[in-house]
């Protein structure tokens, strides 16, 4: 491992001080980081630890919630608010990790974990563009049953890891940035980037941006929202595919829905398309396959993970299917 400083910082514009000037990155949990230190992949000259900065999950005026970055992933998903208003929210973080992790893991770490591209990870002779910018990618005629199937580039076919970012980008939370320039917000949905001609960049994030908070907002039909995880073993595993999804049915119509997905793009997938074809429609079987449709039209498999296309749509179907019985008081 690199030699590199560490200090603690005592809030947030002193994180930000003390990671201004030097290659300093910010030290959450570190059940990602420290495995990237490790394998010398990450290499920061220094360490701001974060993890006692605000940790509290407060109400917010217009009837959402504010979740401090330190929050952890365990207490976040335990959160009585959560699990009544944000259900999709708990169930896509206890989808991830295992318990151990996630009583470590920070929700500013979770936002801003890297990839689980296997060549990412082997700095012995793999070519990496996200790694190394300019050496290529391996993934791109590799072994990509994990890659990615939407706004991917030949520069970088990766897939975000999270779980919770699926559930926060179709909950449209915002994030709370504290960076050089002073604070400032930004729609979850414009935070992580896709590849394109650039994969080493995962985020619009500039270099010594603290992320302080994640905002919830207020979301009527919140209640009736679920995560659903693909994944080749029942725990331990990142998805193949998942989805999330909230559904608001008034009447056999749908009035309003949420849906992204995960493990198919370099970002968290807000699935806009889906949703434009939803609004007004039945909510039906036929509705959702359409939907389905719709949101993987522009789908591009590579060699081993064509399987997703379909896998996706028949994921999404499902799911709105059990949030539209629930929402008409059917058992799913
Ligand atoms: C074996 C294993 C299995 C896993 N399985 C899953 C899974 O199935 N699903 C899933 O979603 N995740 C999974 N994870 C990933 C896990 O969720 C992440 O490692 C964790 O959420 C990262 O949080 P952390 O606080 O430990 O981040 P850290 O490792 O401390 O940091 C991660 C990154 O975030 C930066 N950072 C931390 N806090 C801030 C902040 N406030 N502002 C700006 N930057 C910050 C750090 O500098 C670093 O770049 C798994 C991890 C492991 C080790
Ligand atoms: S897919 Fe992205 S992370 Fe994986 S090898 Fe290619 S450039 Fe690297």
């Amino acid at each position: 491992m690199t030699p590199f400083a560490y200090a603690r910082a005592a809030d947030a514009a002193d994180a930000v001080r003390l990671a201004s000037g030097s290659a300093a990155a910010y030290l959450g949990g570190g059940t990602n980081l420290v495995d990237l230190m490790r394998e010398t992949i990450a290499r920061p000259a220094a360490l701001v630890d974060v993890t006692g900065l605000p940790g509290t999950i407060d109400e917010t005026p217009d009837g959402g919630l504010l979740i401090g970055a330190a929050v952890k992933n365990t207490a976040l998903a335990e959160h009585r608010a959560v699990r009544a208003r944000y259900p999709v929210l708990s169930r896509a973080i206890l989808a991830g990790a295992s318990a151990q992790i996630r009583n470590m893991a920070t929700v500013g770490g979770n936002v801003l974990q890297r990839t689980r591209c296997l060549y990412f990870y082997d700095d012995d002779g793999a070519r990496c563009n996200k790694r190394s910018p300019g050496q290529g990618c391996d993934a791109l005629h590799g072994f990509n049953r994990n890659h990615a199937i939407l706004g991917a580039s030949d520069d970088c076919v990766a897939t975000h890891p999270s779980d919770m970012c699926v559930a926060l980008a179709a909950l449209g939370a915002t994030v709370h940035v504290l960076g050089a320039g002073g604070a400032r917000a930004i729609p979850f949905v414009d935070l992580h980037r896709l590849p394109g001609a650039h994969p080493d960049q995962d985020t619009t994030l500039a270099p010594g941006d603290l992320i302080t908070a994640v905002e919830l907002p207020p979301l009527p039909f919140g209640a009736n929202s679920a995560y659903r995880k693909v994944r080749d073993r029942a725990s331990y595993a990142f998805a193949l595919v998942s989805v999330a999804a909230a559904l608001d049915v008034d009447g056999g119509t749908v009035r309003d829905v949420r849906l992204a997905l995960g493990g198919v793009a370099h970002k968290p997938w807000r699935a806009t398309l889906a949703e434009a074809a939803l609004r007004g429609k039945p909510a039906s079987a036929d509705s959702f396959r359409a939907a389905a449709a719709a949101e993987l039209a522009a789908a591009r498999a590579l060699d081993d993970n064509g399987f997703k296309i379909a896998l996706a749509q028949r994921t999404i179907v499902a799911v709105l299917n059990g949030l539209a019985a629930k929402a008409q008081g059917a058992q799913p």
